[in-house]
């Protein structure tokens, strides 16, 4: 069975979990209101999914915040960057 299969049952809550993470880099750099932040940050430790995008998304921002490129980042973590965007453009097509 494809891993994808997994999304397959999951429909509100992954509703909710394209606005959160259309909504963490507008987290990340403070651009939220105070409410909308709130919701995001719920969610993010209400849903395990989310909250591992997150670190991804933070990890990222941190590097380049510092300079470096994602590009340097461990295999492991590009690998899971680049599940992460195939990932999102399934739900969005
Ligand atoms: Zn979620």
């Amino acid at each position: 069975m494809p891993d994808s299969d997994m999304w397959g049952h999951d429909h509100d809550d992954m509703d909710e979990c394209v606005r959160a993470l259309e909504a963490v880099h507008a987290f990340l750099h403070n651009e939220l209101l105070e409410a909308d932040a709130d919701v995001i940050r719920h969610h993010l430790h209400a849903c395990e999914r989310c909250m591992e995008n997150f670190e991804i998304e933070s990890t990222i921002t941190e590097m380049i915040q510092r300079g470096n490129s994602p590009l340097q980042a461990p295999s492991t973590l590009a690998a899971r960057i680049s599940t992460l965007s195939v990932t999102r453009r399934r739900q969005q097509g």
